[in-house]
């Protein structure tokens, strides 16, 4: 015997059914399930915004991971957005037949202060890189160092103009070592005790020496 919807009256002689309702309401049902507002924390500072793959620029793929994270017990796909909405594919699996429906959530950024940001206020370096030798060719060995370290998710605190040349502050020490192994850039190193990190392990701060 053929069942009908109970909320448009429909047939299942004529539409496919979704437990008691037919699919099309069934995804009705599914869309108000689903929240109105979607908050997602952004840094003041550099205006990224958290996801579980750490912080990362506003884009498509960022919301996409955001929007997955928060409504986890479905497949989210991410349709368009916009400053302040965004409109979702949304499925739901585990019945006879997967319910999908379309929502514009409102997003709502919060504030915080991303981890690189807060360091990076705090003046935060690993590594300094001593620039002896001609101002200018320090000057753009510093531009093309902090583009790398950059482009790696670090950043320069300072860049100091001393007797000589300039002192250069690198937030990541392991970047800074492979910048100078890859333009095998000959430098002294040298170590200096700075502390002990959260499970008592020596850290320390590595300066290179470069003549150039
Ligand atoms: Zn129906
Ligand atoms: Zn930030």
């Amino acid at each position: 015997m053929a069942k009908h919807c109970p909320i448009c009256n429909a047939s299942s002689d004529d539409v496919v059914f979704v437990g008691e309702f037919c699919s099309k309401c069934a995804g009705k049902k599914l869309e108000e399930k689903l929240p109105e507002l979607i908050k997602i924390e952004r840094c003041r500072i550099c205006g990224r915004i958290q996801t579980k793959e750490g912080v990362m620029e506003i884009d498509r793929k960022s919301l996409q991971i955001v929007m997955q994270q928060r409504l986890n017990k479905f497949k989210v796909n991410l349709v368009s957005y916009g400053d302040d909405k965004a409109v979702l594919d949304v499925v739901e699996e585990g019945w006879s037949q997967p319910v999908a429906g379309e929502k514009e959530v409102n997003i709502k950024y919060t504030k915080m202060t991303c981890e690189s940001c807060y360091k990076k206020q705090g003046g935060y370096f690993e590594a300094t890189l001593q620039l002896r030798g001609d101002d200018e060719r320090a000057e753009r060995f510093a531009e093309r160092f902090k583009r790398y370290i950059e482009e790696r998710g670090g950043f320069i605190s300072e860049v100091k103009k001393v007797e000589g040349g300039y002192d250069v502050y690198a937030s990541n020490k392991s970047d800074a070592a492979a910048y100078l192994k890859e333009k095998d850039i000959k430098a002294k190193a040298s170590y200096t005790l700075s502390g002990l990190n959260k499970s008592g392990k020596k850290v320390y701060k590595n300066t290179y020496a470069i003549r150039l």
